[in-house]
Formats: structure tokens, sequence, C-alpha cells
């Protein structure tokens, strides 16, 4: 994909497919529409905005079983964004709570769980559930359903672009079958290695942490009653959040299990039943016994920040943006806080008759994103390093550190309304009203 933007020979030219019928006229393009950019595009659809997203997967295999394999833990903050877009209706009978979560240190011995020692409770806080854990395929689904429902927004997929021209007054964008798509903006969706982003040369900052995230499926004999155990091992953190029964009402847990990389393809290569017995090693007994269901996968894990969200009519979202460790369950739901500013950012600048791609208008969402993404990064960053290991010093030093936490209620509570998602100056769409 070109990007033509800075080059002066390039401003104004007329593209080539520039008096086609079929072009189409927007005020936003959203280039990924996955589930960052997805919601982005039904929030400002709702709002009355046109917008046009364009992916280049088929949303067949975006949604299929075999795709992705994730769950997310979505967070209060981020429920009321997929609730007031219409987005939750569509996944809520797919979404399990999350009541209580409990945090664990070393390996379980003799089928016994470990040492716990810090719990969070969802009755510390309202009562409420702490999140819901929903797998991403029905994430997508739901949000492919109701963007179908709105007529300002068009989902070209599987499509990519061609080249991509930002002028100082409008950006151009042509589509590989020879469509041009005119808007006001255009936001990159498209991931962590975001293609846009490297077109229009912003830099990032990267870090690898050397592990793999193996996720899948497990069963298990003993319902988790809204448990989600996240139990921390030299390698690193190994987390088995609560799904939805499935048919016939066997019981299942999403592990997210972080393993060193020179480890990874050899755990990845083992049968299933030796695979289950290296969980229950791991984890214990306290669920019953833990089986597999499904395929497994494993993501490489890196963090990655980009040194700014803009550029002329350009702004970034979502993993394109920033990427962090899976430790707290949070990269989704930074990607949907951006939304939330976003959108509203965008909302504010249309009514009061300002161009939504002037880089003032993006500036505002910049300032009101970047500190708290910089601060997640930190956070997972640092809880990674302080637990991915078995030095006596800083186990001491964890240990006392969180046995403070768990001791005064109102830190804890402070922690908790945190990973909700629930604190600092909160978008519209997130304190549960319309843009
Ligand atoms: C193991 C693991 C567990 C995780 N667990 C959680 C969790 O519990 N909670 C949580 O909040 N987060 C979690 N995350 C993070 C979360 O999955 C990501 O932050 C999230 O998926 C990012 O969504 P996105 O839409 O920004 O990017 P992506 O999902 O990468 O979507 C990008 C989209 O852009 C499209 N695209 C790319 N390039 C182009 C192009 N040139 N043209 C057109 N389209 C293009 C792609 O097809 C894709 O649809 C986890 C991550 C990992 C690795």
């Amino acid at each position: 994909m070109k990007d033509a933007s800075e080059s002066p020979a390039s401003q104004g030219r007329t593209p080539r497919s520039a008096k086609r019928a079929a072009d189409l006229n927007c005020e936003v393009l959203i280039v990924g529409g996955g589930m960052v950019g997805l919601s982005l595009a039904i929030a400002l659809a709702e709002a009355g905005v046109s917008v046009v997203v364009v992916d280049r997967e088929n949303p067949a295999t975006a949604t299929a079983t075999a795709f992705d394999g994730r769950s997310s833990a979505i967070a209060r903050g981020s429920q009321q964004v997929l609730a007031t877009t219409g987005v939750w209706p569509g996944l809520a009978d797919h979404a399990e709570a999350i009541r209580d979560i409990r945090v664990t240190e070393g390996k379980a011995s003799g089928g016994r769980a470990s040492h716990l020692f810090l719990h969070f409770d969802a009755s510390d806080i309202d009562g409420g559930p702490l999140g819901h854990i929903v797998e991403n395929r029905f994430i997508r689904r739901a949000g492919l359903a109701r963007a179908g429902e709105l007529a300002n927004l068009e989902l070209l997929a599987p499509m990519s672009l061609a080249a991509l021209r930002r002028l100082p007054t409008r950006v151009e964008a042509e589509l590989d079958d020879g469509r041009c798509v005119y808007a006001s903006l255009a936001v990159a969706a498209d991931g962590r290695g975001s293609p846009l982003r490297a077109a229009a040369g912003i830099a990032v900052g990267t870090w690898d942490y050397g592990q793999d995230g193996i996720v899948c499926t497990v069963g298990h004999d003993k319902p988790h009653h809204g448990v989600a155990h996240e139990h921390f091992l030299p390698s690193g953190p190994f987390a088995l959040l609560p799904m939805t029964d499935a048919a016939a009402g066997i019981h299942r847990s999403s592990l997210v299990w972080t393993e060193k990389r020179d480890l990874t393809s050899s755990i990845m290569a083992l049968d299933d039943a030796a695979f289950g017995y290296e969980l229950m090693r791991r984890f214990g007994m306290t669920l019953g016994a833990l089986r597999v269901m499904g395929r497994r996968w494993s993501y490489p894990l890196s963090l990655l920040h980009a040194e700014r969200y803009l550029d002329r009519r350009l702004v970034l979202i979502g993993d394109a943006a920033h990427g962090i460790h899976p430790i707290a369950g949070q990269g989704l739901n930074l990607g949907l806080r951006d939304v939330a500013a976003l959108a509203e950012v965008l909302m504010d600048a249309r009514r009061l008759g300002l161009d939504i791609g002037e880089s003032t208008v993006l500036e505002r969402y910049q300032r009101w994103r970047r500190f708290d993404n910089l601060a997640l990064i930190a956070a997972t960053d640092s809880l990674n390093r302080l637990f991915s290991n078995n030095i006596a010093p800083l186990r001491l030093a964890r240990d006392l550190g969180i046995a403070a936490v768990d001791g005064v209620p109102p830190l804890k509570r402070f922690f908790m309304r945190h990973a909700m998602g629930m604190v600092g100056d909160l978008p519209r769409l997130i304190r549960g009203e319309t843009l």
C-alpha cells in the first residue's frame, strides 16, 4: 500500500478511478475492521456520521472457530461502550460474568492449589460483575451484525487499499478493485503491524518479551462460579478465565498460559492428554480434572507504542497505536477506550462545524488517550517483569507489596476500579451516555 501524502508531486493528483460511479464518499474511512475498528465505525455511524470500513479479511473467516481462539476479558467500561452502541445484546448470551479474581503464586503441589495472596471480590465494589469473558469470535459476530443494521456504515471486506493519499483537505483511498473512497479523515485500526502507520513514517517503540501466550479452551469437572484465576509462575502468568458452559453443561475456562518462547514449541507439540497433565501440574485440581477442548494457539508477546497517534488526516487507534502484554487482559479494553474518546472528539468537532480531519481536533484525542495508554503499558510491563522470575528479593518485594494491597480495602478498590476501566476522565460512551 502506497501512502503519497508526503510527496509534493502527488498533492491534488486525480486518482485513476476518481470519476467512476462506484466511488464512495464518506466522512471517516476506517482501515481495519477488527474488534476496535468496527466498534469505532458503529459508534460513529450510530451518531449519524457516514463511515466506510475496509478490511482485508473475509468476515466469514474472521468469525470462524478456527480463526482466533482467544477470549477477551471485557472490563465494565468496555461493556458500557458495547452496550451504548447496541453491540452488547448480540453477545450477552456468550458473556460469562467475572465475580471474583484470585491471584496465586507458585506451582500447585499434591493436587492442592498454591498460596493465595490477592483476592478481588465483586462485593468489595458494588456487587456487579468485575467484567465479562467473551470469545473473540462472538464479539466480532455481534459487531458485524450491528454494523449491518446501520445504513450509513459500509463495510468492504475482504478488500485492501492500493494507495492512500492524505491531501491537505481530504483523504483519497484507492481500493484494490479500482474504486476510490473520499473522506475527511482516515483511521488506522489495522493492528500491531499497521501498514498505515508505517506508510506515514510513524515510529514505534517495541520490546519483545521472549514469551508466547498459549491459548485454548479448557474443560473442567467442577463449575468455576465466575472466578478468574491468575497464577504467577516463574515463566510468566498462567490464567484460567471463566467462560459460559458449553452444550450438555460442560464447564469451560479460557486459558492464557505465558511461557518462555524456547519452550513453546515443545509444549504445543504435546498430545492433548500430556498437555492436560501439564495444565494440572501448574494449576492443581481446584476445578477438577482439566482437558483441552479444540485446538491450541500461540501468540508471540511484545510491547509496542507509537511515538504519536496522528499525522496529516490520519489517526491511530487500538493495537495500531499500542500493544501490551496480556497479563492483565487490557489490550482490547484500551482500544475500546480509544474508540470512546475518538468518537466523542470527532462528534464534538462536527457539532461545532469544524473539519474533523484537522490536526487540532486529532490532538485532543491524542492528549486524552496517550497518558492512559502509557500508564497501562508501564503497569503491565512492570507486572510481567516482577512476576516472570524466581529471584528471591524480587519475590519478597512483590509478596510484601501485594499483601499491602490486599490488606487495605480502599487501595484494593482503587485497583479494581482501574481494572474495570472506570477511573479517570471518562468519555460519554463509557459513562453509558450517547455521543
Ligand atoms: C494471548 C492474548 C490474550 C489477550 N487477551 C485479552 C483480554 O483478555 N482482554 C483484552 O482487552 N485484550 C486482550 N488481548 C489483546 C487484544 O486481543 C487486542 O488488543 C485486540 O485484538 C486489538 O484489536 P484491533 O482491532 O486493534 O487489532 P486487530 O485485531 O489486529 O485487527 C486489525 C484488523 O485490521 C485488518 N488489517 C490489517 N492490515 C490491513 C490492511 N492493510 N488493509 C485492510 N485491513 C487490514 C486485519 O484484517 C484486522 O481485522 C489479548 C492479546 C493476546 C495476544
